[in-house]
């Protein structure tokens, strides 16, 4: 065991971009998230700047509160192809150091450096490194946590953000981490947590005591996970492969709607966005799920697994649309999503050959989107 695992992740990212591409917006507190609508606006935030943290404005959080805290801030709606472009770039920044890095999120990575001290130095100096290059090159700052292991590492980024460096000494994984709240526990959301402290739990040292049976009979098999991870072991590795299980995207309407119109139209593009997203990270899909929330809240998804891996746009779209019919069923709706899932990451895969000219077309024109923007259509569909 040594201290080679980095979790590296990019402050306040969505935000922090609009602070860089608009000089006007620095230092001020910038909302990233659905429009306001002069605080009637639904859907969430998605990123706060941390001066508009200051105010109290988090992620998740409504769109209208943030608008009743903040009424002055800089409200922006996302802008999802140029955050990708400033996070390829990071990553790449991030590969440069090791060949062994796993993105989790757009915003975010593992970067395993056992076997690259030689030629980068220890786990520290490569870490500040990549915080000086990303720094110097995009002008983002990256919180990293140094440890032994993933679930550590994880933790220790998100302790002195922003722009923070934070080691796990080795051997103190288990004390590290024991006074932190729960819910700095990977795996641990509002809903493990709610049950947790209803028995009195509320530090993670608090879980490692108790006896592992106990935790399993709370949440099964993840309570193991969670039991493990509570006493600072890990044993899951950095791997590439599994770094994505499903590319998804949601909308709230601004207005519940049953318009068939619109249903489609927003399910069009995401399967556009979903699918462009898979080829860029060669990977073939054979589910493809959608998730409607009705006016009344109750949430329903319906998924579809289909006879061979795909990669296109349209099998998506058909698949999507076909689900969507058999299940908006004349109910008002309130927010739809798409997801694919079950990938394959073996391109090779591609079988026939019109395969392989519709998934060069689509690259074409994913191509072409990020010279030209999103205006380029597909003819006929
Ligand atoms: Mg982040």
């Amino acid at each position: 065991m040594s201290l080679d695992i980095l979790h590296a992740d990019i402050d306040s990212f969505f935000a922090s971009v609009e602070q860089i591409e608009h000089p006007s917006y620095r230092n001020q507190p910038v909302i990233v998230g659905a429009d306001p609508m002069n605080g009637n606006g639904r859907g969430v935030v998605s990123t706060a700047s941390y001066e508009a943290r200051k105010f109290g404005i988090r992620s998740a959080m409504p769109i209208s509160k943030a608008f009743s805290i903040c009424p002055n801030g800089i409200f922006v709606k996302p802008d999802m192809s140029l955050y990708s472009h400033y996070s390829e770039r990071v990553m790449n920044i991030f590969k440069k150091y090791s060949p062994s890095v796993e993105q989790i999120s757009i915003d975010e990575a593992f970067i395993d450096v056992s076997g690259v001290s030689k030629l980068f130095g220890d786990a520290v100096s490569i870490a500040q490194k990549i915080r000086d290059d990303v720094k110097k090159e995009t002008s983002l700052t990256v919180s990293v946590g140094i440890a032994s292991n993933k679930a550590c590492a994880k933790i220790a980024s998100d302790i002195n953000k922003p722009d923070g460096l934070t080691v796990c000494p080795l051997g103190m994984e288990r004390d590290f981490i024991s006074d932190l709240d729960i819910t700095r526990l990977w795996g641990v959301g509002k809903k493990y947590a709610d049950k947790l402290r209803n028995i009195g739990i509320n530090t993670i040292g608090e879980i490692a005591n108790r006896r592992c049976e106990e935790i399993v009979s709370m949440f099964g098999s993840n309570g193991f996970r969670i039991w493990m991870l509570s006493n600072g072991i890990d044993g899951d590795s950095v791997s590439e492969s599994d770094e994505i299980k499903s590319i998804s995207k949601e909308y709230t309407f601004q207005e519940d709607t049953d318009s068939a119109e619109l249903l489609t139209s927003t399910i069009r593009s995401m399967a556009d966005y979903v699918t462009r997203d898979a080829r860029r990270h060669l990977l073939r899909y054979k589910t493809v799920s959608i998730k409607l929330r009705f006016s009344d809240f109750t949430t329903i998804t319906r998924s579809e697994t289909l006879s061979e891996y795909s990669d296109d746009y349209i099998t998506a779209k058909k698949s999507a649309e076909k689900l969507l019919r058999a299940n908006a069923s004349f109910r008002k709706i309130r927010l739809i999503g798409l997801s694919i899932s079950n990938f394959s990451d073996d391109v090779q895969n591609t079988l026939f050959e019109d395969t392989e000219k519709r998934f060069k077309t689509d690259l074409l024109i994913d191509k072409l989107k990020l010279k030209y923007g999103e205006k380029i259509g597909r003819c006929g569909v």
